[in-house]
């Protein structure tokens, strides 16, 4: 029986740079089931600088919300229990 794991999932999306070829247990990739995750120290980071007496709460724009924004990284024989096998029907 094939194990269910992120490299025979329908949502993984592999690094084909990272790969080898020859070890199919050997790869990295984004797991795409859900919608990105704002990291906060990253967006901490991205944030304008407030002056000193500045009374606003400052907004990150949509470019610096995408650069703070990342898919779960996973390995090729990670897995969870959302898991759809590839070739399967659309998410329920
Ligand atoms: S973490 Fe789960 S849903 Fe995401 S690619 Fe791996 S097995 Fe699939």
């Amino acid at each position: 029986m094939r194990a269910d794991r992120c490299n025979r999932c329908r949502f993984w999306n592999e690094d084909m740079s990272a790969r080898d070829p020859n070890d199919e247990n050997f790869g990295f990739g984004q797991c795409r089931r859900k919608e990105p995750v704002l990291l906060q120290p990253l967006a901490m980071m991205l944030l304008p600088k407030l002056e000193f007496g500045q009374q606003v709460d400052p907004d990150l724009d949509v470019t610096s919300l995408t650069c703070a924004s990342v898919w779960p990284a996973t390995g090729a024989t990670d897995w969870c229990g959302r898991y759809e096998p590839k070739g399967g029907g659309g998410p329920c």
